[in-house]
Parts: structure tokens; sequence; C-alpha cells
């Protein structure tokens, strides 16, 4: 089932893309791969899936291993900051920066390795208290701080949208953290860009294309339920 999902979703995706006037290569399909063994990950390897998706540390790690080596890692979970230099040489963009703190980790752990480390900044749109992310109006200020950071690339924003039955309800996040992205990048912060927008899951992906997301994170849509207890 993993194999057809992907690549029904993947479908879906560049439908919606030449459909709203998108390149379909604007936009990069995450599997979210959480809590799913290597065997379903294999099978969405199988069927075209390079980039994986994952929001716990441990996780990534046994993984890692376990996968081939041309698979790319995106950390899109809360990350506390002593578990960085766990992953800092394995994956290639972490989504979820929401604090200076973190981000000043980050930046030593990356100095250590000697590589720049691709990021995002979280920001909570909806102002959800249950959810992490900076408030959008202190983003600027933040990205302006980390602009010093030599071995972080600020590579755009990433925003996790309300639960939400109906996609359309989510347009308007979506809009908003577009229009943030793109007065951001407006002031031209050295060493900014905001040319990444990760926004969209299983039930808003397409709303999210069809308002400029350039990464969609699509769990559920692909390797089913997850159960928790397992
Ligand atoms: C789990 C998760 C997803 C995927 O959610 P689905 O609804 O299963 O597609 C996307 N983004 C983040 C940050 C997640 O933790």
């Amino acid at each position: 089932m993993v194999a057809e999902n992907y690549k029904e979703v993947q479908k879906k995706i560049d439908e919606t893309c030449s459909a709203c006037g998108r390149d379909k290569d604007e936009v990069t399909l995450i599997a979210v791969s959480k809590t799913k063994p290597v065997s379903m990950l294999m099978e969405a390897y199988e069927a075209g899936a390079r980039v994986f998706g994952e929001n716990k540390v441990q996780e990534i790690l046994e993984k890692y291993d376990q996968m081939p080596a041309d698979v790319k890692w995106h950390m899109i979970g809360h990350l506390q900051r002593n578990k960085v230099k766990y992953i800092i040489d394995k994956v290639s963009m972490i989504h979820s920066v929401d604090s200076l703190r973190l981000a000043q980790t980050i930046e030593q752990e990356a100095a250590k390795k000697n590589i720049v480390m691709p990021v995002l900044i979280e920001v909570n749109v909806a102002g959800e208290e249950s959810k992490y992310g900076l408030a959008p109006e202190e983003v600027d200020s933040f990205v302006e701080e980390v602009s010093a950071y030599e071995h972080i690339r600020v590579c755009g924003l990433m925003t996790i949208a309300p639960f939400v039955e109906n996609p359309e309800e989510n347009r308007d996040i979506f809009r908003q953290l577009k229009k943030l992205s793109v007065d951001i990048d407006a002031k031209k912060h050295n060493n900014i860009t905001m040319s990444v927008l990760s926004m969209g899951m299983t039930g808003d992906y397409l709303t999210a294309v069809s308002e400029g997301a350039t990464m969609v994170r699509v769990g559920t849509g692909i390797f089913g339920e997850r159960n928790y207890l397992r």
C-alpha cells in the first residue's frame, strides 16, 4: 500500500502544481515516517521517496544505519539542545528551530564538524498554546540575530497548522506564512534566504501547495495511521 500511496500523493501534488501554474519541481514531498518500521520506509524508497521526516533523535539514529545512504533525513520535531550533537552530521535540514538557545547549540555543534546546517524557523502562525514556534512578529529580529552564525543557513520558514476537518480552514494560515517569508526576504538579511516554505500535512497539503509550499510533510497519507502504543 505504501508505494501506491506515495505515488498517489506525489501525483496529486504535481496536478495541483500544474493547476496553479507552479513547476512541480518546486515542491518536495517529505515522507514522514515517524513510528513506522524500516520495511515500510523501504517501500516508499522503492517508489521514489528520498526525503524522510522524523521527529525523534533516537529514531533517526536507528533508521539512518538501516536505510540507503542517498536518503535525506529532515528533523521536523521539537529538538532538545542536548541531542543536537547526535544528529548534526546525519540530517540535511532541521525544520524546527524555535529558540536562540537552540540555534546557538546548532551553531556550536555544526562548527565542530565544520559544516553549515540548513535550518527553517518554526512559526506558530495560529498562536496555539500547545505548539512550539516563534510568534510571527518575533521572526524578523530572530533571523537578524541568526544571520551572524557562520554554521547555520536559514533557508525559510516552517509551520504546523491546526488540525482541521476542512483544509480550507488553514488556507489563511498558509497565506500568512507565505507573506511573512516575502516580507523577511525583502529585508535582505545577510546569509539568509526565504526559499523554503515547509507547510501542509496529510489533511491540507494540497491547500498548502496552492499557497506556495515548497515542502509538504505527509505521514498518514503515505504510511497510514500511527499507533503510538506500539
Ligand atoms: C507527524 C508530523 C507530520 C505528518 O502528519 P500527518 O498528518 O500524518 O501527515 C508533519 N509535520 C510534523 C511536524 C509532524 O510531527
